[in-house]
């Protein structure tokens, strides 16, 4: 694929907002979807919609090949052992209340739930919901004095042999990358099922789910350039067939009767009821497209960029950086000295810049920076050096403005 024209893929990005072009720094949040996804969608809809699995007929039989076909795409994607390894969910928060939930009968008053600092309240609250249906208790991991994972206080708080452990693969909020192999090496010494969530790695680096080890890692189709309302659960196939289904109904049965209920196998048994089907097939198309990109000099201009974004930032002056590294991935974390983000974002908006602003649904790690909230830029594959010189300037205009 010829890189030049990869930013025309995305119809959304060639818009103008007030006069000024759109410069889309809010991939974190959710990525533009390149027009091989919108029109796989429009496809099914337009021939062949039909309920998967289910009928005798051929549309049926189109809809339900297209689907299953996807889930040995994630299959190879993450490099799972086994095609029944991999749910679809309708996103990275379904699929964690997919765990927490079905892991209640096996977690015991007293027990230990280590969860990551910084994490999206995606994998704080169903910990802390777990925690209160079974008199678990949660512990967070400690950041350390730059934003990464403490590992000493992580040793430490191992050897009081968590039950689980609950990481982020990627911030969502910094950008900082975890260790999670090494991490997850370490919980599994001490027995601790392990979930990593990896909404904000899918996009930006390759993820083995064997080489890290976890028995769940989990992601949203809507980051990694598909559609909304699609989202994958991986799991080792003991671990995740444990798990007592949240949702039941159609589909997750073998037989059903007045007297009883026979589940189904992986990966029926946790998908209950009709899937996001147009989804699931958006979603395949995001992954030819992330396929058919050339890895390398993507994966490095990518990163280049998030560097130069953190430099330039900084080079402006009265900014705040928080957690910046140059081996983060996707977003900067920044403040305006003194000034409140949510002034910043909207004047940025109206110069056509779309940064996302307030507690990024962490509030846990905007407590501990001591912030009510700050801005974050955040970019993807079709981001160019042009945004980033674009935002600099609007954030000098900014800058004047308010200070
Ligand atoms: N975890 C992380 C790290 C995220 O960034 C997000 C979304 O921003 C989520 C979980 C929740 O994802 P979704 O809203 O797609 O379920």
């Amino acid at each position: 694929m010829d890189l030049s024209t990869l930013r025309s893929q995305f119809p959304a990005l060639a818009q103008s907002n007030d006069g000024y072009p759109l410069c889309y720094l809010d991939t974190a949040a959710t990525s533009q979807k390149p027009q091989q996804v919108i029109d796989a969608m429009n496809h099914y809809y337009q021939f062949d919609n039909a309920n998967v699995h289910r009928a005798a007929h051929q549309l049926s039989a189109r809809a339900t090949t297209q689907y299953e076909a996807v889930r040995d795409k994630l299959c190879q994607l993450i490099c799972a052992e086994r095609r029944e390894e991999i749910i679809f969910t309708h996103g990275t928060t379904e699929s964690i209340n997919i765990v927490a939930n079905g892991l209640t009968s096996q977690l015991r008053q007293g027990e230990l739930i280590l969860i990551d600092s910084a994490a999206h309240h995606a994998n704080i609250v169903p910990w802390q919901e777990l925690a209160q249906r079974t008199g678990a208790i949660v512990k967070p991991i400690p950041l350390t004095g730059d934003c990464r994972l403490d590992i000493t206080a992580f040793d430490a708080l191992l050897t009081e042999r968590p039950a689980i452990v609950a990481l982020s693969h990627v911030s969502n909020v910094l950008g900082t990358v975890n260790p999670v192999a090494e991490l997850v090496a370490r919980a599994k010494q001490v027995g601790a099922i392990t979930l990593v969530d990896g909404a904000q790695a899918i996009a930006h680096m390759d993820v083995d789910v064997q080489a890290i080890g976890c028995d769940f890692y989990v992601f949203s189709g809507h980051k990694m350039y598909g559609p909304t309302g699609i989202g994958v659960l991986y799991g080792r196939f003991d671990p995740l067939d444990k798990l007592t289904p949240l949702m039941t109904g159609g589909e997750m049965i073998k037989t059903v009767s007045f007297s009883g209920t026979v589940f189904n196998q992986l990966p029926n048994r946790l998908e209950a009821g009709t899937p996001p089907i147009a989804e699931v097939i958006g979603l395949g198309a995001a992954i030819d497209f992330l396929n058919a990109l050339p890895k390398t000099p993507v994966r490095e201009a990518e990163q280049a960029l998030l560097v130069y974004l953190q430099d330039s930032l900084q080079d402006l002056g009265d900014i705040a950086l928080y957690g910046a590294h140059s081996d983060n991935l996707g977003a900067v974390a920044f403040n305006l000295a003194g000034e409140h983000h949510q002034d910043v974002g909207i004047l940025l908006d109206q110069q056509g810049i779309a940064v996302r602003c307030g507690h990024h649904c962490a509030m846990p790690l905007m407590q501990i920076l001591q912030l009510n909230g700050c801005c974050r830029a955040s970019i993807g594959v079709y981001t160019d050096k042009a945004d980033i010189d674009n935002f600099i300037t609007a954030m000098k205009s900014v800058k004047e403005l308010l200070l």
